[in-house]
């Protein structure tokens, strides 16, 4: 045996207080586990002994195992070890539901008469209640883990061995509490709402990526003990605190992520039943998890479904539009200071993902092109019937691939008088389609904006859907579709009792309106749980018989990595490089190629080869596929579970362009007379710190990502029977996501030198290379001031 392995045994340190007591703990505990499971087998399965044995082995490991004597050298391995006592071993320990289990197993008559009386105390109850509130818990968990991880006391525990253990004694006792309310271990009961702990988790989570980005990206050492100690495997001390902060980062973050989104899912689903649940019928958890149907609350559901409504909100669109073209043809042509330079691409894209994530496709409820077409069809309309070869996605796929690319290609967000000639090209071309054609030709089958929503929407949080399906089993009029006095049918051909999920939907309530049975609601849906099944839906059949929806998935999902990754420094230097080596000086043919790649040679790379995988998989390796013979089918399903990632780098990327551009309506404000004598400048940008930016952009990405595997995962189960077969289906497209993944990480740190960045200007201090948009004051001084000079005002 080498020296470095004989080290390592020989670094297990005996331990033997905590042993007695690991040892004891699991005796007591596995003695009242199986008194329970005679009486009361479904509330004791045989996992919450392995969590509850799990934990103690972890604790132990933690604190016994060379990863205790390796800790003061190395900082990584002191992070796994924080890691192992306050993300692993507490929640194992408390999923085993430990305390009535650890009652029955010790001598009866010890526990009632010694412990009876005592824990009985009303006092000693109230106080345990205190100390399991989860603010308390929240409150306890946040200050353990920022005070020991001050430089001061972190290395005085370093120094000391008797503080150390301390340390990690804070870190245990208030990673329990932190974790009791998320577990609330069997007979506790909840004193906040179960979608509490998805926020509660989230904020958890934010405070670790704060850390985490603190310690991956500081230059210098913050814990200066690891610089004066022998350094091992020639591993140099900021490497190590590098690594440590991506330790704490990507593996610390899935620890509150998974947890969240799985509490998150079994609100939203009926049939999900999570670790704490007791084991009722299925009938009561349907029933107490019935979704909600906005359209029933009182007054907002009258307001929201009443066509007047929409109209005020489709009037207003339209004015802000009109206000957009004109002043985008008229005013002046520096971008910040032209409403048709900000309003759409740094307002409405972020609040377009904004009203996606909360409610679903409010941008077609508001739409403005309807509204104009809906009063030119008044005058005229000839209702031909649109081709039956062109009703599909592609020319739409097509003219977003081209949106995308000439977006950057022409700068279209520097470019007032362009972004007002495409708004009126849009209305030009959605009032001249719909005027020749009938229905909402211009919608289903043409309209970009439209089918990104569309493909977005899968994971909205609302559906509009029949509230009883044998009202319309018993339906003859079928009004929700053909239309009536009091209202037109559904335009996009969905039929109410065959329609599933949001695809094609423009959330316009028509058919709520139509239906003469008030049958139809908006209902609260788990987010992606669309995605999982096959259904055949009105007027779209199978997703996973449409290429062309898949196509245009792709390309929305790829869109967002492409758009986002398209304006940092490595990405431009790449694009000159390209230009140098084909010898051409023409930029904008580079950044043609770069969407060319990345908008279809990748993705269908990508697909290719996942497909090819399941391919071999179906038909050679596992025998418990379903369909073996639908390889194609089987694919196309799997390439709609990268939405929810592809959702999360849209949502991330534009949501970075809002916060810190929320005061960028002060440039256009500037413009006018008495805002401009006044002196106000608008000042509401985010200053949180470009640090906790980029930690929310990366929370996002996080849930973008687990979702995307969780519904693949969903999908394989429902393919495969089995789970080797299942996890064999899955794990190309689980190898894709994670490769987006990690590109939408590396493009958010990078700098971002297109935009007028702030990181980029002399004299700047950034404490990491993260971008910024321009915000007020960088307008003024930028370019209010000398466009102002340039004037002569
Ligand atoms: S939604 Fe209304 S109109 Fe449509 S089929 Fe059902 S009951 Fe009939
Ligand atoms: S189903 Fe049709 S009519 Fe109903 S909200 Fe959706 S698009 Fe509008």
């Amino acid at each position: 045996m080498d020296n470095g392995a004989l080290a390592v045994l020989e670094s297990w340190q005996i331990r033997p207080v905590l042993m007695t007591a690991a040892a004891l703990a699991c005796i007591v505990y596995i003695r009242g586990f199986l008194k329970l499971r005679r009486q009361m087998a479904a509330r004791f399965p045989t996992w919450r002994l392995a969590a509850f044995i799990g934990g103690q082995a972890t604790l132990i490991v933690a604190v016994a195992s060379p990863l205790d004597a390796f800790s003061s050298l190395l900082l990584q391995v002191h992070m796994i070890q924080h890691l192992m006592l306050m993300l692993i071993a507490p929640p194992l320990i408390l999923m085993g539901a430990p305390a009535i289990p650890m009652l029955r197993g010790l001598p009866a008559s010890f526990a009632q008469q010694s412990l009876g009386p005592f824990l009985k105390w009303p006092a000693l109850r109230r106080f345990w209640n205190w100390l399991v509130h989860p603010v308390t818990a929240f409150v306890a968990f946040s200050v353990a883990t920022w005070t020991w991880h001050i430089p001061a006391p972190y290395q005085f525990a370093l120094r000391s061995p008797g503080w150390h253990q301390v340390e990690h004694i804070c870190f245990f006792v208030s990673a329990l509490l932190f974790w009791f309310p998320v577990v609330q271990p069997w007979p506790a009961k909840s004193v906040w709402p179960r979608w509490a702990m998805v926020p509660y988790l989230l904020l958890a989570d934010v405070q670790n990526m704060f850390l985490s980005v603190v310690l991956t990206f500081s230059e210098r050492l913050i814990y200066p003990i690891y610089g004066a100690v022998p350094r091992l495997d020639g591993i140099s001390a900021i490497n190590d605190q590098v690594a440590a902060g991506a330790i704490m980062w990507v593996p610390g973050s899935m620890f509150f992520l998974v947890p969240a989104i799985g509490i998150a899912a079994s609100m939203l689903s009926p049939n999900l039943v999570g670790w704490n649940a007791a084991p009722v019928r299925i009938s009561k958890v349907a029933e107490r998890s019935a979704p909600r149907d906005f359209l029933r609350i009182p007054a907002i559901g009258a307001i929201v479904r009443s066509l007047y409504f929409r109209r005020i909100v489709q009037t207003i669109v339209l004015i802000v539009a009109a206000a957009v073209i004109i002043d985008g043809f008229r005013g002046p042509g520096a971008s910040p200071l032209n409403l048709a330079g900000v309003l759409p691409w740094i307002y409405w894209r972020g609040l377009l993902v904004i009203g996606l994530m909360a409610v679903g496709n409010l941008f077609c409820f508001a739409c403005p092109f309807t509204l104009a077409r809906d009063l030119v069809r008044r005058v005229v309309r000839v209702d031909l019937a649109w081709p039956r070869r062109l009703r599909t996605k592609w020319v739409a796929i097509a003219l977003l691939g081209l949106f995308f690319c000439a977006y950057e290609v022409f700068g279209l967000w520097d470019s007032p008088r362009m972004t007002a000639s495409l708004i009126a090209g849009y209305f030009a071309a959605a009032i001249a389609i719909d005027v020749l054609f009938s229905g909402a030709t211009f919608c289903k089958y043409l309209c970009p904006i439209g089918q990104f929503q569309f493909i977005q929407s899968a994971i909205s949080p609302l559906e509009v859907r029949a509230r009883k399906a044998s009202i319309c089993a018993s339906c003859t009029t079928h009004d929700c579709l053909r239309g009536n006095e009091s209202s037109r049918g559904c335009e996009l051909e969905l039929f109410m009792p065959r329609k599933a999920g949001n695809l094609d939907c423009t959330l316009c309530l028509d058919c709520v309106r139509a239906c003469p049975h008030d049958n139809i609601g908006l209902f609260g849906v788990a987010p992606g749980a669309d995605l999982i099944g096959d259904p055949v839906r009105s007027s779209i059949g199978r997703m996973s018989r449409r290429p062309d929806i898949v196509a245009l998935a792709m390309i929305v999902v790829f869109g967002g990595f492409a758009g986002a990754a398209a304006m940092v420094a490595p990405v431009a230097d790449w694009e000159t490089w390209l230009g140098r080596v084909i010898g051409i000086d023409a930029p904008r043919l580079t950044v043609v190629a770069f969407f060319a790649l990345t908008l279809t040679v990748i993705p269908i790379a990508f697909y290719m080869l996942a497909a090819a995988v399941d391919r071999i998989v179906t038909r050679r390796v596992t025998p418990g596929v379903a369909n073996r013979d639908n390889w194609r089918e089987i694919s196309r399903r799997f390439a709609y579970a990268l939405i929810p990632l592809g959702f999360a780098m849209w949502t991330a990327h534009l949501m970075f362009h809002l916060l810190t551009g929320l005061d960028s309506i002060g440039g256009v404000l500037s413009r006018v007379p008495f805002v401009e004598g006044s002196g106000w400048q608008p000042s509401f940008s985010w200053s949180a710190g470009s640090a906790s930016l980029l930690n929310l952009e990366l929370l996002i990405l996080d849930v973008g990502l687990l979702l995307t595997l969780y519904v693949a995962w969903r999908i394989a189960r429902t393919i495969a029977g089995r789970l080797r077969a299942a996890a064999a289906l899955v794990a190309p497209w689980a190898a894709i996501a994670i490769v987006l993944y990690l590109t939408g990480v590396w493009t958010m740190v990078q700098p971002m030198p297109m935009r007028g960045t702030m990181n980029m200007m002399p004299g700047m201090p950034m404490p990491m290379p993260v971008k910024m948009s321009m915000s007020t004051s960088t307008v003024m001084t930028t370019v209010v001031r000398p466009v102002s000079m340039m004037e002569g005002r």
